[in-house]
């Protein structure tokens, strides 16, 4: 039994699916005969001028859009993809020891990574990072399908898959998004990594921290996540599987029923309305959240589009997906935000330097700066997709005046430049920006003068306030939203907006989460963003609370001095107002 920490509610008894490293399948896969080598030798070549067309196609895009300097980077991709020693190792290997072409290339890398291992450390870990760049785009042309399906279709069992891995890095997390995947368990990465922002995304129980799994879970072997606590059982015993396999039906028959509330307002049981956004990440996303119920989309998190595409997405391709997230959601409602790249997401062609603390670092709306062309590209594409739909504008991570400034006037330029060049674009759009520094909460009265709106990503906000890394399993329990100081900070927020009748929204992962949210509504807020499996929960949530009550739950929690007493004055609350949604709390 492993105790991680608990990411994405809900139960599920299923088998293992083990993936290890960026590159996939962990398991040595050999070729079925001697009479396979020309063909595999064959595949291997394809794929690897398949991705050297790629490279030739991003140096010239990253030229034109972001400039000379940052192109390099992928020439330098080409440099690696054709040296022929790298063609001959992978040959050797499929020749030699008959292994498939993923596996040879997977072996070569590993070779690779224990000659720079002893060149010392900076080095080698940007110089492995452009050869696991590399080596999946060429392992991205052998397989049509991803490498983790042919594995999933030879598990010949029933049963849900739960992938078990390391961790799940942002480019991959689009395309397990579209596989069966019923469950997920990773070794590190926190409360809102992008394992975890995946899986609620998706409804499906996940754990993380769960240090060590890899060495013991074998792909086949049975496994039970109870997402909710944070427990993994591998192997369970015959009594375990029979509580926990009813707790699994519990909560799907729970949640089966919770979605029936979908066409319902959303409001408190004194008939107070509240707002229920999604959080969404593509355009399935987006329709999935009208499915359930949302009012529209709270936050659009535009880097998955960078993240998963080929190259570099031009002005037009962004405005194409901008415009069908914008119409695929809720009422035609969307708040776009502009690209929150670095921290743990990065793409090479915005430049990769090492940097001691990554989350501190140049990410997000200073990266954004950084890249002129690129950042007006981008809002261009918004206020072209705004036409289509009710359309923001939010900024990440903004931390003071200057910049909010800065990022008002860069989007007044644009609509000038668009309006000259007789390009429509959405006339009635809002700006706003993400509180998540504490430096800007801090300074909140000055922000609110010059912004339409705020939207809180608590998710980021805690992690500065506490001084915790959001993806440190090791300090998870600091990163806590039910803790005093966390609290504090939120009330002084909601109360400048109350005072300058600013909207506001909060869109971090404590928006679904039900004991949070009972504080949240006693102190104010009245929108919400989360993941769009949670709406049904927190929609049945709201309706067995009326306003006075939260108010005075609030007002207890602001007098008790520690995250326990608080999570226990809370936990006997929900457990007041409704067992049933205690199975859907988490963290
Ligand atoms: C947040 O920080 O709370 C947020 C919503 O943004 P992200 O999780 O994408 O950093
Ligand atoms: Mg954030």
């Amino acid at each position: 039994m492993y105790k991680g920490i608990a990411v994405s509610p809900g139960v599920v008894v299923g088998v293992a699916y083990c993936l290890d490293g960026p590159l996939g399948q962990s398991e040595v896969r050999k070729l079925p005969d001697e009479a396979a080598i020309p063909e595999e030798l064959e595949r291997f070549d394809r794929a690897l001028r398949l991705a050297a067309e790629d490279l030739d196609l991003i140096v010239a895009k990253v030229a034109v859009q972001i400039g000379g300097e940052e192109s390099d980077i992928f020439r330098s991709h080409l440099q690696i993809l054709r040296d022929p020693s790298l063609l001959a190792k992978v040959h050797e290997g499929i020749k030699g020891a008959r292994l498939t072409a993923p596996s040879a290339l997977q072996a070569v890398l590993k070779e690779y990574a224990s000659v720079f291992a002893r060149s010392g450390q900076e080095l080698f870990q940007e110089r492995m990072a452009d050869l696991r760049d590399v080596f999946a785009r060429i392992t991205a042309h052998l397989d049509a399908s991803p490498a983790v399906d042919p594995a999933l279709a030879g598990l010949g069992s029933d049963e849900p898959i739960v992938l078990v891995t390391h961790e799940i890095l942002p480019s991959q997390a689009i395309s397990l998004g579209e596989m069966p995947i019923a469950g997920i368990v990773t070794e590190v990465g926190g409360g809102t990594s992008h394992a975890a922002i995946l899986s609620r995304s998706r409804g499906i129980p996940a754990v993380s921290g769960a240090a060590g799994i890899i060495g013991q879970a074998r792909t086949g072997d049975q496994i039970v996540i109870d997402g909710r606590d944070g427990i993994v059982v591998l192997r369970p015993d015959a009594e375990m599987l029979v509580a926990y396999r009813k707790m699994q039906r519990d909560f799907f028959e729970l949640k089966d029923r919770l979605v029936i509330n979908r066409d319902q307002p959303a409001c408190l049981s004194d008939g107070t309305l509240v707002e229920l956004l999604a959080n969404v990440n593509t355009v399935a996303d987006a329709a999935t959240a009208s499915g359930v119920g949302a009012s529209g989309v709270g936050l659009y998190r535009t880097e998955y589009l960078f993240l998963t595409h080929p190259d570099v997405p031009d002005e037009e391709e962004q405005y194409e997906n901008y415009r069908k997230v914008v119409e695929a959601a809720p009422d035609r409602t969307a708040t776009i935000r502009t690209l929150d790249l670095g921290g743990d997401k990065t793409v090479p062609y915005l430049g990769r330097q090492h940097e001691a603390n990554p989350f501190m670092g140049w990410r997000s709306i200073r990266l954004s700066f950084e890249h002129p062309k690129f950042f007006e590209v981008q809002i261009r594409a918004i206020l072209r997709a705004a036409r289509h739909g009710k359309v923001s504008i939010l900024f990440p991570m903004i931390t003071t005046l200057e910049e909010l400034r800065h990022v008002n006037r860069l989007v007044d330029e644009a609509r000038r430049n668009l309006k000259r060049a007789g390009i429509p674009y959405g006339e009635d759009v809002k700006t706003g920006v993400m509180i998540e520094v504490p430096a800007a909460a801090l300074c909140i009265e000055a922000l609110l003068q010059e912004t339409d709106f705020i939207s809180i990503g608590s998710n980021d906000l805690i992690q500065y306030l506490v001084a915790a890394d959001r993806d440190n399993p090791k300090v998870a329990h600091l990163c806590d939203p039910l803790s005093p100081a966390v609290l504090r900070m939120l009330r002084m927020v909601f109360d400048a907006c109350r005072r300058t009748g600013t909207p506001v929204t909060l869109c971090g992962e404590m928006a679904g989460q039900p004991r949070s949210v009972l504080v949240l509504l006693g102190l104010g807020l009245r929108r919400f963003s989360m993941s769009p499996a949670f709406v049904p929960t927190i929609k049945t949530l709201l309706s067995s609370v009326s306003t006075p009550q939260a108010e005075r739950f609030t007002h207890q929690v602001l007098q008790l001095k520690t995250r326990d007493e608080i999570r226990r004055y809370l936990t006997e609350r929900l457990h007041e107002i409704s067992k049933d949604l205690e199975l859907f709390d988490f963290t």
